[in-house]
C-alpha cells in the first residue's frame, strides 16, 4: 500500500470511503486500494463540502463557457468535466489531465420520439460517442489519469471490452510526461473499432483466454503486484469523472431535471456515477429534484436485472442481501456460464460497481430491463436513421425506453434522456452485418446471409453503366 501526502493543496479537503456503512473506513487520497482492507468493499471518494467552495447554484459553471482556451484556468473550461470541477475537488489544477474531454451534445429526436411512440419534445439523446476516444470512457479517464500524475506513476492498466482499453491508450500518450499503458483484453469479443484505437495508441496490448471477468481479476493482481495504475471502473475516481455527464445533461436541458435517464449497464461504474452525482447535488441544495434511473442490461449478460428485478435484492441503507448475489455467481459458475451479446461493451457477468448501483438504484428510485440482442440492433439502426449513430450496447437504452413504454413505466409525455455511450464507428463490424448479412469478420466470408432487420439497408449491386445507374435512382438519363 502506497500513499502520499497532499497537504497544502485542496485534496485534504477530499478523501476514500469504504461504501459499507457498517465500517465506513477512511483513507486518504492518495492511498492506492481499490478496496476495503477491513471489509473488502467498494470505496467512494468523498469530500468535505462544508471546507470547500461549493457554487450558489448550477448556473454559476456557465461564466466558463466564455473562457474557452489554451491557457491556465481556460483549458480546464474546455472540458466537459472539468468545467465543474468545484464538483469533483479533489486535484491541484495544475496536476489536471485533460484531452478536451466531454465536449458532447443533448439532441431532441423528434422522428424516434414517433417512432418508439414517445411525444414530440420528450425524448433527448445524449451523444457521449462525441468524446475524444469515442466513448463516454473518456469522461471518467481525465479523473483517474489525474489521480495517476498526482501519484508519479509511470504505467497503467485496464481490463477492457474495448472502449476503456481506448480511451486508457489516448490518455496515456497525450498525458505529459507520457505514461505506458497496458490493456488486457479477453479472448471473447472485441470490436475492431476499439481494437485497432488501443494498437493506434500504443498501447501493449495482451490477449488472455479467458473472458471480461478473468482479465478483470488478473488485471487487479497484477497490477497489485508490479505498482501498475489501475484504471477500471473499480477505480473511485474513475465515477467522479463520470459525475459529469449528467451535469453537462442539466446544463443542457438549462438546469431543468429530466423525467428520467436511461444507460446501459455493464460493468455498472457509469449507472453508479450518475446516482452519486445527483446523491451530491441534492445534498448540496443544487437541484431539488432527483430523475428516475433506468440501467438496461443485455439479455445474454443480465446480472443486474436478475438481482434487482428477479430477486428483490435492495441497497436497503447499504445492508443488501448479499447471500442472493454469491447464489447468483455460484449457479453462474455451476453452469459455466459465459455472458452472450452483441453489445460487447456490456458483456459482464459480474459487474464490479454492483453495490454502488444498488445504491443508485436506491437514490434515484431506479428500475432495471433486460433486452434481446435483436432488439438492440433493431434499435440501433433507428437511432442510426435520425440520429448521429451509435455502437449496439449504446442503442440498449433505447431499446429499453421503448419497452418501459410499452408497459407504461414511462409515460409518453415524459422527459428522457438516453445515454448514447459509444459511437457508431466502434463496431462498424456490426452495422455492416445488420444492413448486408456479410460477416466483414470471418476470415473466409461465408455466402451472405440475407439480412432480416426492418431497417435493413444493403448496397444495391448496379452495373457499371450510366443508363442503368440512372435506373437504381429512379430516373430516366436525360437525352
Ligand atoms: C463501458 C461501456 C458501457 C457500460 O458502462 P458501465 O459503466 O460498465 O456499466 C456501455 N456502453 C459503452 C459503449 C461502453 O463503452
Ligand atoms: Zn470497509
Amino acid at each position: 500500500m502506497s500513499s502520499q501526502n497532499f497537504a497544502n493543496t485542496t485534496t485534504d479537503k477530499a478523501f476514500q470511503v469504504c461504501i459499507n456503512p457498517d465500517c465506513g473506513r477512511q483513507f486518504s487520497i492518495g492511498e492506492v486500494i481499490f478496496s476495503c482492507p477491513s471489509c473488502g468493499s467498494l470505496l467512494d471518494v468523498e469530500y468535505d463540502w462544508d471546507r470547500l467552495a461549493v457554487p450558489g447554484s448550477m448556473e454559476f459553471f456557465e461564466h466558463r463557457w466564455s473562457s474557452k482556451g489554451l491557457k491556465a484556468e481556460g483549458r480546464l473550461d474546455f472540458s466537459g468535466v472539468w468545467r465543474f470541477r468545484e464538483l469533483l475537488p479533489f486535484a491541484p489544477h495544475d496536476q489536471i489531465v485533460t484531452i478536451g474531454e466531454g465536449r458532447t451534445l443533448l439532441e431532441e429526436c423528434n422522428p424516434l420520439a414517433r417512432e418508439i411512440g414517445m411525444k414530440p419534445g420528450r425524448l433527448f439523446l445524449q451523444y457521449e460517442g462525441l468524446n475524444p476516444s469515442g466513448s463516454f470512457k473518456d469522461n471518467g479517464m481525465t479523473a483517474a489519469f489525474t489521480l495517476a500524475r498526482m501519484l508519479g506513476r509511470k504505467r497503467v492498466a485496464c481490463a477492457s471490452t474495448g472502449n476503456t482499453s481506448a480511451s486508457l491508450a489516448m490518455f496515456a500518450h497525450k498525458t505529459d510526461p507520457p505514461m505506458q499503458g497496458i490493456v488486457f483484453i479477453g479472448s471473447g469479443k472485441i470490436a475492431y473499432g476499439k481494437l485497432s484505437q488501443a494498437l493506434d495508441y500504443g498501447a501493449l496490448t495482451l490477449q488472455i483466454e479467458g473472458d471480461f471477468d478473468a482479465c478483470l481479476r488478473r488485471v487487479r493482481q497484477v497490477s497489485d503486484r508490479l505498482g501498475i495504475y489501475l484504471m477500471n471502473s473499480v477505480n473511485p475516481y474513475r465515477l467522479e469523472g463520470q459525475k459529469a455527464i449528467m451535469y453537462r445533461v442539466l446544463e443542457a436541458m438549462n438546469w431543468q431535471v429530466p423525467d428520467w435517464i436511461i444507460v446501459p449497464g455493464g460493468n455498472l461504474g457509469n449507472c453508479s456515477a450518475f446516482g452519486k452525482a445527483f446523491r451530491e447535488l441534492k445534498q448540496l441544495g443544487l437541484v431539488n429534484r432527483v430523475p428516475r434511473l433506468a440501467v438496461i442490461n443485455a439479455h445474454g449478460a443480465n446480472t443486474l436485472y436478475h438481482v434487482y428485478e428477479r430477486d428483490g435484492v435492495r441497497w436497503n441503507g447499504g445492508r443488501y442481501d448479499q447471500n442472493k448475489v454469491k447464489a447468483l455467481y455460484a449457479a453462474m459458475d455451476e453452469a459455466h456460464f459465459l455472458p452472450h451479446t452483441v453489445a460487447s461493451a456490456i458483456e459482464i457477468a459480474r459487474p464490479v460497481n454492483l453495490p454502488k448501483a444498488l445504491r443508485a438504484l436506491d437514490v434515484m428510485n431506479g428500475v432495471v430491463r433486460e433486452v434481446t440482442d435483436e432488439d438492440i440492433l433493431e434499435h440501433k439502426a433507428l437511432v442510426g436513421k435520425y440520429g448521429f449513430g451509435c455502437e449496439p450496447a449504446s442503442a440498449a437504452s433505447v431499446t429499453g425506453l421503448r419497452q418501459l413504454i410499452r408497459e407504461g413505466v414511462v409515460s409518453p409525455d415524459e422527459r428522457v434522456v438516453c445515454i448514447l455511450t459509444g459511437h457508431e464507428l466502434k463496431d462498424p463490424d456490426a452495422t455492416v452485418m445488420y444492413h448486408t448479412g456479410i460477416n466483414m469478420k470471418a476470415v473466409q466470408p461465408p455466402p451472405a446471409v440475407p439480412p432480416t432487420g426492418r431497417c435493413a439497408n444493403p448496397p444495391r449491386k448496379v452495373a457499371d453503366d450510366l443508363q442503368a445507374i440512372c435506373a437504381a435512382l429512379g430516373e430516366k438519363l436525360p437525352d
